[in-house]
């Protein structure tokens, strides 16, 4: 009797962090921030250079306590972060979620989500002003808390819209969910947290938002936009 043997394709997620983690190592990280700051620091640093951000997330933390954004008035949070995108937006959003918080909880710490499932914390953090799904799996992942959810920002979702895997480079829910699907069951917070910034770097790097550089690409034989963007 002849034997036959049947290969199960890699998933694909897993395909593309083996590929990512040839050229740019394995990401592990070393300095985990408790909830809180993790949630005004992700709050703050959208569409915003990392040196800035992090320059007014270190002004905030000067703050006596988290409890103070639920005081304060949006005219004095937006001189704190006066030099990130949308300062005064983001203002608006962190006072208004900090003053939910601490109606809701007595105090601006989110420690308490710790006993929480992990998509009763999502959908709990999903409804503050200004969190939606990034902010909130950024929060959850990338803290202490250390959730296996997938954290989506503006490169790594348009990567994976180039690569034909999330439907539209705009929408982070819609992203967020088919992304949530591929994801390999035996994936922990680690793993997801290393296809993030692997993804982040690619999109920085080499996928750019202006000019892709598809002849670098590590993942171009996997990428249906390859072909028609080298062109
Ligand atoms: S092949 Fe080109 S479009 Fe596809 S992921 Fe790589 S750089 Fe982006």
């Amino acid at each position: 009797m002849q034997l036959t043997f049947t290969f199960e394709r890699e998933p694909i997620l897993l395909q593309i962090r083996n590929r990512l983690v040839q050229i740019y190592g394995q990401q592990r990280d070393e300095l985990r921030h408790e909830p809180t700051p993790q949630w005004v620091k992700a709050m703050i640093s959208s569409r915003t250079l990392d040196a800035i951000s992090d320059g007014a997330f270190v002004r905030l933390r000067g703050l006596p306590s988290w409890d103070m954004l639920a005081q304060m008035k949006t005219t004095e949070i937006t001189p704190m972060i006066h030099d990130v995108t949308f300062a005064q937006n983001k203002a608006i959003h962190l006072a208004k979620s900090a003053q939910i918080i601490k109606r809701r909880r007595g105090t601006v710490e989110l420690d308490f989500l710790a006993d929480w499932p992990t998509q009763v914390a999502f959908d709990w953090l999903n409804s503050l002003p200004g969190t939606g799904p990034k902010v909130a799996c950024v929060t959850l992942n990338f803290s202490t808390l250390r959730r296996p959810v997938f954290a989506i920002d503006t490169h790594v979702l348009r990567v994976f819209w180039r690569l034909g895997l999330a439907p539209n480079r705009h929408n982070f829910k819609r992203g967020y969910i088919t992304l949530s699907n591929l994801i390999p069951n035996n994936w922990d917070a680690d793993d997801l947290y290393e296809l993030h910034w692997l993804m982040k770097y690619l999109g920085q790097k080499i996928c750019t938002h202006e000019r892709p550089l598809c002849g670098r690409c590590p993942l171009a034989s996997l990428c249906p936009s390859a072909a028609c963007l080298q062109a």
